[in-house]
């Protein structure tokens, strides 16, 4: 692929329009931020769009619409609330196409994964979400109490960009489903597929207020939301260190959190597990998206006995991915989505390799397309658990293998590790499997590489961050409880 091609691709015949608008209270409205936000595709590294800057007095614009519209929506029957949902349902799912094109444009994705995984997966969730606000918790009684759930109020939403539309969906259905009514922030680099949301959600006439729409840049829109005395509760999807510095805004007003952070997964590959499978899914786990995805398997463990030959499958593997414009069909792994995140991973692979690591795969000097943003799928080898490619998030298509002795061996380097997102086991004994997989200490695990599930509860222990979203366990997180006496 050269710049030409890229440029010329007839999936960029369609130019973008810019967005100059808001959208508060039920209508596209003029920012008070007098800043925009420049789009870049990093395939072309050309600008390919613009959004608005909001600022501190556009939160409280949209928050005091949130507020406004909580009585009406969180009064609503769940049938009519379901209904809404629905109506958002059939609005966005006529923008499928246009939502993964998006998404393959601003962030990067190729489009076969963008269809699947960035447009289809926040259909599944809201479809989810939508049966769910129609049969939300029932009162039930213990003793002389009535203990009943009720929305707990307005909800500000912080998204990043690696699954843009998904991370927007799991909170903004989630919690109206609940009953909440919801302020979103987008992140910087991919907002226009929110835009595209928001167009649906004024297409499908949900309520004015109930749910409203500030981009900008995270230090003065995403801080004066997590400030902002009327959010109830502040859900954030990003970095540890951001989650962190919203922790510190909400524990002022003891607001409540909800952090979706990053995470170092294990993909433990046991003695007596089917090795091709195992290392070939691992290897295409960890460099979905271009390795930017946060449950992404980063850490492979495997057995020493067979350490050697899965660094020969994991080597195959990676050189099979093939690099391209995410516009074209046969593209397995687009760019990363900005210089700056290319610079971070490319520090990551030397800092690795001074550190010792064996290259298998990959590499600074990998050959790579001359444009855009990207790394070659990279594999390092006798990697000490401690070091840093080991330890840190990469967010990039970098894979470390590193061998364990036996199952309590490949327990204790699983778990040493400040985060605990997800993580898998294989084996061919399911019973060896799933009792390794209840020794992790991570909000999931998958075994024999069994199939996502958008039901399931979703997020992580320790710096992985707090709370769970998706299925009935994610409506929880938007819901007080009471106890009425009587
Ligand atoms: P980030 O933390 O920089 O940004 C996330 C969001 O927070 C963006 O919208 C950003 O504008 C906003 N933000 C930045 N600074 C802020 C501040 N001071 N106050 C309020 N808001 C602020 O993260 P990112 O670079 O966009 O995303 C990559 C990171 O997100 C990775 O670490 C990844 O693991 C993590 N992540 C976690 C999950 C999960 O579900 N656990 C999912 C996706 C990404």
């Amino acid at each position: 692929m050269d710049l030409d091609t890229a440029v010329a691709h007839p999936g960029r015949a369609t130019p973008i329009a810019d967005r100059t608008a808001l959208y508060l209270d039920g209508q596209w409205a003029a920012p008070h931020g007098t800043g925009r936000i420049a789009v870049v595709d990093p395939t072309t590294e050309q600008v390919i769009a613009y959004v608005p800057a909001g600022d501190a007095v556009d939160v409280d614009r949209a928050v005091a619409a949130a507020k406004a519209a909580f009585p009406h929506w969180s009064g609503l029957a769940p049938a009519e609330r379901a209904a809404h949902l629905d109506r958002l349902h059939t609005a966005l799912s006529a923008r499928a196409a246009d939502i993964a094109t998006t998404v393959a444009r601003e962030l990067g994705t190729p489009l076969r994964v963008a269809t699947r995984v960035q447009a289809g997966l926040p259909l599944t969730v809201l479809r989810g979400y939508a049966e769910l606000a129609a049969a939300p918790p029932a009162a039930h009684t213990v003793g002389n109490s009535l203990i009943v759930s009720e929305p707990v109020g307005v909800v500000g939403a912080i998204t990043p960009w690696n699954y843009p539309l998904h991370q927007i969906m799991a909170k903004v259905a989630g919690a109206l489903a609940a009953g909440c009514t919801v302020v979103l922030k987008p992140a910087d680099l991919t907002p226009l597929v929110a835009y595209l949301l928001f167009d649906a959600v004024h297409e499908a006439q949900l309520p004015p207020g109930v749910v409203n729409l500030v981009s900008g840049p995270g230090s003065a829109v995403g801080s004066a939301i997590a400030a902002h005395p009327d959010v109830d509760l502040v859900s954030f999807t990003g970095s540890t260190a951001t989650g962190a510095r919203i922790s510190h805004l909400a524990a002022d007003r003891i607001a409540r959190v909800a952090l979706e952070l990053g995470g170092k997964s294990a993909n433990v590959i046991l003695d007596d597990a089917d090795l091709p499978r195992a290392v070939k899914t691992g290897v295409a786990n960890a460099f979905l998206n271009s390795g930017q995805t946060c449950t992404a398997w980063t850490r492979m463990l495997v057995h020493r006995s067979r350490y050697e030959e899965a660094l020969e499958l994991a080597a195959a593997a990676a050189n099979a991915q093939t690099l391209g414009d995410p516009l074209d069909e046969g593209t397995r792994l687009g760019p990363l989505s900005s210089a700056a995140q290319r610079d971070t991973v490319r520090g990551y692979i030397a800092k690795g390799l001074a550190d010792g690591a064996r290259l298998v795969a990959g590499g600074l000097d990998a050959p790579v397309p001359p444009t855009g943003y990207f790394v070659a799928p990279t594999v390092l080898a006798d990697v000490d658990p401690d070091s840093t490619v080991a330890q840190e998030e990469i967010f990039g298509p970098v894979l470390v293998v590193l061998p364990f002795d036996d199952d309590d061996d490949a327990v204790a380097i699983a778990n040493n590790s400040r985060y605990g997102l997800a993580g898998a086991v294989w084996s061919g004994d399911e019973e060896r499997a799933l009792a390794v997989a209840r020794r992790m200490r991570t909000g999931a695990v998958d075994v024999n590489g069994a199939a996502f599930n958008p039901l399931a509860p979703f997020g992580g222990y320790k710096q992985s961050g707090i709370g769970r979203e998706l299925g009935a366990h994610g409506l929880a997180e938007f819901l007080e409880t009471k106890a009425i006496q009587r």
